[in-house]
């Protein structure tokens, strides 16, 4: 295992205040002008939930490739709207995904969102629960591995962002194609690795991990008391049509369907 994904290595922790009975954790929307229908179910959920909190665990865009998108991206500014305006009346969180990672500390705080550690410990009550978005437990995939600590690194992301936006918009479009290309040659995609995922909550004395980025919704026992839940991605504009927030309450655990407006 590589030192970078020691899992000593701190994880965030959110504490729920004590009123909070209910959050909703969603990941992977995947967000794109070119998908209107999923936008709107997304932007009718963050209105009409009555959780307490929304924890957002990452590819909440499609793509991301710097603050000052929301000056020229119309776009961008109505998903910005929909987070400002949950936000205050909810507590509203952001953890980074891969698509995603470049959402910064600027556009975050215009919204009134709070930014989530990945991972980060959940403590709800005498619940601990481990979020991660998912992609840095996919150790199989290991030339992503490699990609993923150049581009995590801060010296990578500042020659980026100080790139014309134009040009970034242009790497991004690359990077996709790239990346669809290599999922299409490979007859298995890479899932969690069940070691490391034991590992992190062995380390964060936590019984579940729940983590996105997989596209394969479902929950996997790890071991004795040991669970994985895996969220769903989000499509209403292409079949199959799939949307899904998975609730967690001091007790249990339900994935609730978000029927498109
Ligand atoms: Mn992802």
């Amino acid at each position: 295992m590589s030192p970078e994904l020691n899992p000593r290595e701190s994880f965030g922790v959110l504490q729920a205040p004590a009123h909070w009975q209910a959050v909703d954790l969603l990941s992977d929307l995947h967000l794109q002008a070119a998908e209107p229908l999923t936008f709107a179910a997304w932007r009718d959920w963050m209105a009409r939930t009555d959780a307490d909190a929304v924890l957002i665990l990452g590819d909440l865009f499609e793509v991301w490739v710097g603050d000052d998108v929301l000056a020229h991206d119309p776009f961008a500014q109505a998903c910005a709207q929909v987070l400002q305006q949950t936000a205050q009346r909810r507590h509203v969180s952001f953890m980074p995904g891969n698509r995603d990672f470049l959402v910064g500390d600027n556009f975050l705080h215009r919204c009134g969102v709070h930014r989530l550690q990945d991972p980060t410990v959940l403590v709800l009550g005498e619940r601990r629960t481990v979020l991660s978005h998912g992609d840095a437990l996919c150790l199989e995939d290991t030339e992503y591995q490699q990609f993923r600590r150049e581009v995590r690194g801060p010296d990578w992301q500042q020659r980026f962002l100080d790139r014309p936006l134009h040009e970034r918009l242009e790497v991004a479009r690359q990077l996709r194609t790239e990346s669809r290309k290599r999922q299409q040659s490979r007859e298995v995609h890479a899932d969690a690795d069940t070691a490391l995922s034991r590992q992190w909550l062995d380390s964060a004395r936590s019984p579940t991990l729940i983590h996105g980025h997989t596209h394969r919704p479902a929950d996997h026992t790890l071991g004795p008391g040991q669970t994985r839940q895996v969220l769903a991605d989000w499509c209403l504009d292409h079949p199959p049509h799939r949307a899904q927030v998975l609730r967690l309450r001091r007790d249990r655990c339900e994935r609730q369907d978000v029927i498109a407006p």
